[in-house]
């Protein structure tokens, strides 16, 4: 093989995360044709406008929409306009937010207290949010004020519609704002195949981070506030974060290419068929475990011994955080057949 021949091989063996991948062509195109010329900067431009309604319409209300750089931010910011220091925020003891965010959400809502519950494949145990909220009412514990859950969840998994609504009415009940975590919103989306507003608003939703990085942009993540009210002053809080882009345009102008092409939710499907093959073709390899119930982009395997190694032996790269024996394949939307049946019979040879 010639040294460009084996670069690229080795650039495929690529299981790691769908921020691995690059950009896809609609965002690509869409930058470069907001490249063409001038426009004013600090979202004031026709690229931020039309992201926004196009925004709109993909969720069928008026909500208030922000573009941050990255999910940290989407997360914190959100969270901390939805509580004060003294409050707290309760998610999933798996949560990005607690696990992957070094303290951000605290950091940003100046020590807004992180609680977490349990719940069966990273979804939160609603008793649990109960139990944490009632536990204690005095002045000396930390106010319940938000909800926080992600879908698709850490572990691939997704909320249904149902399972929504009784999220959100626990939480109506309990007076906690409802934060969602969607970097891996168009996943769950395109899985679903439901329309997104029954996986928000209508389901009690304030305030949702939507993933661009995740599914095939550069840069960027969507704060949208379906609870208007939510929002206010949320500009100041990006600039003094250091989340206000001067060039917003290139922030937005992918969204309007996925949005308008309905790429968004292709290539979302496209990385959840994906791993759904993945999957198919791991349960026929005896000795292979399927960890938790497969629903979005991504596959949790138990491997037999010696299987992982072999695999980083062959340049393989995937996420083995989840203990002894377990890999994390994530697919993205530059996964091709191809990558699958290759990762597959890679395994399959070592397994046995
Ligand atoms: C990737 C990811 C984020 C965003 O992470 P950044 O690196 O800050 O962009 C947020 N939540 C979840 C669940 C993620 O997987």
């Amino acid at each position: 093989m010639t040294n460009d021949a084996q670069q690229s091989t080795e650039r495929r063996l690529q299981f790691a995360s769908d921020n691995y991948a690059g950009i896809c062509p609609e965002a690509w195109e869409s930058m470069a044709a907001a490249n063409r010329g001038y426009a004013c900067s600090y979202g004031d431009d026709p690229w931020t406008e039309r992201a926004c309604r196009l925004m709109r319409d993909f969720f069928e209300t008026d909500c208030e929409v922000f573009f941050v750089f990255n999910g940290t931010a989407a997360n914190s910011l959100a969270l901390a306009s939805l509580c004060h220091s003294f409050h707290s925020i309760i998610c999933h003891e798996t949560s990005h937010v607690e696990t992957d965010e070094c303290g951000a959400a605290e950091f940003f809502s100046n020590g807004t207290k992180i609680l977490l519950v349990p719940g069966e494949h990273g979804k939160v145990d609603l008793e649990a949010v109960d139990h944490t909220v009632h536990r204690r009412s005095d002045i000396h514990y930390p106010k319940p004020k938000a909800l926080s859950i992600t879908q698709a969840t850490e572990l691939g998994t997704l909320y249904t519609v149902d399972e929504l609504h009784r999220v959100g009415e626990l939480a109506r009940r309990l007076s906690l704002k409802v934060h969602m975590d969607g970097a891996r919103f168009a996943n769950a989306v395109a899985a679903l195949g439901v329309h997104p507003s029954e996986l928000t608003w209508k389901a009690g939703v304030d305030v949702l981070c939507f993933g661009g990085t995740k599914n095939g942009m550069a840069v960027g993540e969507a704060v949208i506030f379906f609870n208007r009210e939510l929002a206010a002053e949320f500009d100041y809080r990006c600039k003094q974060s250091g989340q206000l882009a001067s060039k917003m345009r290139f922030l937005a102008a992918p969204w309007v290419g996925l949005l308008e092409s309905g790429a968004l939710l292709k290539h979302a499907a496209h990385a959840n068929a994906c791993a759904a093959a993945l999957e198919a073709r791991l349960r026929a390899i005896p000795g292979v475990g399927i960890r938790f119930p497969r629903q979005a982009n991504s596959v949790f395997a138990d491997l037999p011994p010696g299987v992982v190694s072999a695999l980083q032996a062959k340049g393989w790269h995937f996420y083995t955080f989840i203990g002894s024996g377990g890999a994390r394949f994530m697919c993205s939307w530059e996964t091709t057949d191809g990558d699958v049946e290759h990762l597959a019979s890679d395994i399959e040879a070592a397994a046995r």
